[in-house]
Formats: structure tokens, sequence, C-alpha cells
């Protein structure tokens, strides 16, 4: 137990980060309640229908050297991979810049790539001691990753993205094609080189993974309350309640880990952050007749495909506008359609029934790097959001750095990379 334990903690927010907070705050000897207005793990969150993936590869920022070329593109093609939507572009612009100065330049890249690393290169053994001590280890599958090209050049292509792998320590093995064939043989015969990533991993059903580890933590002796934070009360520079829908809540210290819906709690503590929701969908295709021993993402689709108990499900695409839009079902329909192409045996006249579909707020910073430290305006509120593309795998270590910061003790790895002050 930790000098600074038994302090009343609120966890605001009940993804990957807010579950995987609660329990290393607990772990701590603090005691916990949660505050989440929806089911944990559930469908509003981003933790629910992400790619699954754990995977210490994801060491590339999203923004990298000549992306600013591409932006033009994204806004006239309404149906590529990352998109803006026209109505939001004003309101994005601020971001945007941001996110397309952040790494410009193979210097910024390599930055922001040597800050991704700590928090994702363990995650497997993060995650798999996460869903051991919550008795849901069969949700963890050690089987690594895939990345296929359809040649050896193609693969040359994204020089960049593999050298600063190979700079944070990822290991890969190249296969050619008869070997990557022998080993996913439902794979479209056009993919003709792969990395395997072997250490990575993935979790079949990350909602349920969420759910469990909050359950976890309810057992443990945290409390669950269903409502929305609105805000804090904070008294003479200390924190003394967290402020909800349904009334004040008394405590010590607070966690914010409400993913895309935490800046105007960081507002609120003094941090206006250029925090934005990058939309993502998933398809997820019932009985698809195959099964797949890796988790797989093809170069010219980007998207990541992984067996789940539910069927093939297929997670990617960026949409830049807002967390309030509709979602725009076709983007779900192009995953669908690129998996038709991928897996030969998919029937070409696919039943709509057989295909079920998700739209998540990726909670974005424009560098690729989440906020984890204490608030500029109230160091009693310790800020665990903003993980993007990577929160999923990045969870585990974030929570034990929030609790860390929380009871005031030498966090695992340096935090400043990832200070909410960054883009002032
Ligand atoms: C299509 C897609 C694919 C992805 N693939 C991967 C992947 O393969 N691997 C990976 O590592 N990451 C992946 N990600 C990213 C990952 O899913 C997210 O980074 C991660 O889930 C964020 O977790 P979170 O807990 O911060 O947010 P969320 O999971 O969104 O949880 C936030 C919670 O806060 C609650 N909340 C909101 N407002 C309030 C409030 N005011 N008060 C209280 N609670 C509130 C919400 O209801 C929600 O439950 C993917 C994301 C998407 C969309």
């Amino acid at each position: 137990m930790s000098a600074t334990a038994d302090m009343h903690v609120v966890v605001i927010g009940a993804g990957i980060i807010g579950a995987a907070s609660a329990l290393e705050l607990l772990r701590d000897g603090q005691r916990v309640t949660i505050v989440e207005p929806g089911e944990p793990g559930g469908e509003q969150a981003a933790s629910y229908g992400n790619g699954c993936w754990f995977s210490p590869s994801s060491v590339v920022p999203v923004s990298m050297p000549g992306l600013w070329k591409k932006v033009p593109g994204y806004l006239l093609d309404p149906l590529g991979p990352l998109t803006v939507r026209w109505r939001y572009f004003l309101r994005a612009t601020p971001w945007l810049l941001r996110f397309m100065r952040a790494g410009a330049t193979v210097a910024r890249a390599e930055l922001l790539s040597r800050a991704m690393a700590p928090l994702v290169a363990d995650s497997p053994e993060r995650h798999a001691a996460l869903a051991g001590a919550a008795g849901v280890d069969t949700l963890i599958r050690h089987a690594g990753q895939l990345y296929v090209f359809p040649s050896r050049a193609d693969f040359a292509a994204s020089a960049l993205s593999w050298r600063l792998r190979r700079e944070r320590g990822v290991r890969w093995q190249e296969l050619d094609a008869d070997e990557l064939h022998q080993r996913e043989p439902a794979l479209d015969r056009r993919y003709q080189f792969a990395a395997f990533v072997e250490h990575g991993a993935h979790c079949i059903d990350p909602g349920a993974y969420v759910a469990a580890l909050v359950a976890h933590a309810q057992a443990l002796g945290a409390r669950l309350v269903r409502a929305k934070a609105t805000g804090f009360a904070i008294e003479g520079g200390r924190l003394r309640a967290v402020r909800t829908e349904s009334g004040d809540i008394a405590c010590d210290r607070a966690v914010v880990a409400a993913g895309a819906w935490s800046k105007p709690l960081a507002r609120a503590t003094g941090d206006d952050v250029p925090l934005e929701t990058e939309r993502g969908y998933h398809a997820v295709i019932r009985d698809p007749g195959f099964e797949l021993r890796h988790t797989i993402m093809p170069s010219d689709g980007k998207m990541a495909y992984t067996m789940t108990p539910q069927g093939l499900r297929i997670a990617g695409q960026v949409e830049i506008a807002g967390l309030a839009a509709a979602p725009n079902w076709e983007r779900a329909k192009i995953l669908r359609d690129f998996a038709l192409k991928t897996y030969p045996a998919l029937p070409r006249d696919l039943a709509a029934e057989r295909v079920s579909v998700w739209m998540g707020h990726r909670p974005s910073m424009p560098d690729s790097l989440p906020c984890i430290g204490p608030a500029s305006g109230c160091a009693d509120v310790v800020y665990c959001f903003g993980h993007g593309h990577i929160g999923l795998a990045a969870g585990a270590l974030s929570g034990r750095l929030a609790a860390d910061v929380v009871a005031g003790q030498p966090p695992a790895i340096p935090l400043a990379p990832y200070a909410a002050a960054r883009f002032r």
C-alpha cells in the first residue's frame, strides 16, 4: 500500500482507461468511485468496437512527413480512409493544422514515436495480467500480428514506419508469399509479402473485457455511479468534489478518463486541450466460413481484421465530424467491401443480416500522444485521456501511470511528453 493510500478517488469514465485506472488505484489501497453514464465498456465507448489489437508495433504517429500533401484529397474524397466532413471543417481546422504539423518532419515523427513506444511496448503482458486477475484471460490471444502487402516493394514504400518500429525495438519476421498463405490460407493471393510481429496480441471481445475489469474493480470494493460528470468543486486550489448530473461526489482526487468527451472537463481545470474525435467504424461479418490465425492489417486497406466470437471484425476509417453528427454507415460498408476483396471465400452477395456495424470516437490529440498528468488548475485532478489509435493497448500502463500521479509517487515512465499544456 502506498504512503498516500486510502484517498477517495473518483474515476470519470469506464472505458479501458477508466477501468485500468480504477484497478491500479485499488491496488494502491485507494477508495474508488467510477462515474459512467453508460454501460462500462458499452457501445458508446471507443473501447467497445475497436480493432482489438494490443500492438507493440503501434509506435508510428498518425501524422507523418508528407501528410499535408494528402489532406486536400481527404477533403475531396468523402469515402477515403481519412475524411473531414465539410460542415465540421471550420471547427476542426485548428486541430487539423496541429495534426499536420505534429509529425511533419522525420525528426518530429521520431520524437513522437519515442514517446508512443513505452505506452505499448509491453501491452500484451500487461493486459494478460489484468485479464488474468479479473478471471477473463481467455479473452486475450497471443497470436501475433501480420502486416500484409501486395509486394515487397509496397513494404519498402513504408520504410520510415518500419524504421521507427525497428528503432523502438519492435522485431518482425518477413514472410514470402508461400509462408504467408500457409499461415493464412483464406487471404487473397494478391498479398505476396508480410511482416509478422510475433509479440503482438489481441482481445477477442474488448467490450466484454472492459466490462469484466469494471466488475472486478467492483468486487474489490469500487462503487459504480451511473451519472455524467459535469465538472469539479474546487476550493482554495484543492478538489472537494466531482460534480455530476445527479449531485456532487465528495472526493480527494479525480481521474479524467472520459475519452473523447474529456475536453470540457479539462477546460474546467484550466487546460484548453486540442482533443478531437477521430470517428472510426467497424463491420462484423457473422460466420465468415474461415478462421484467421493472426490479426491482419493490409497495406492497401489500412484496417484491422480480427476474428472474434461474433465473427470477422473489420475496424478502421478516420472521419473528422465531431461528437454529435450521425454516423455515415457508408464508411462501415467500405470496410465490409474491402473484406470481400481480401477473403475470396466470403460470399459476394453477403446478406445484410450477417453484418453488424458500429461507429465510435477515438479520443485524439494531434500528436498521437495522450494527456497523462496533473491538471494545470488543480493538481488533485489527474488526466488520463486522448489515447487516439492506441488506447486499448496503452490502457494498461496508462492506468498505472494515473494511479502513480494520484499517489504522488514516481511514475513508471517520465510523463513530460504527455503534459496537457504541451500545445500552449
Ligand atoms: C475503429 C477503431 C479501431 C481502434 N483500434 C484499436 C486497436 O486495435 N488497438 C488500440 O490499442 N486502440 C484502438 N483504437 C483506439 C481505442 O479504442 C481508444 O483509444 C480507447 O478505447 C480509448 O479508451 P477510453 O477509455 O479513453 O475512451 P472510451 O472507451 O471512449 O471510454 C470513455 C468513457 O467515458 C464515458 N464518459 C463520457 N463522458 C463522460 C462524463 N462526462 N462523465 C462520465 N463518463 C463519461 C463514456 O460513456 C465512455 O464509456 C481504435 C478505435 C477505433 C474507433
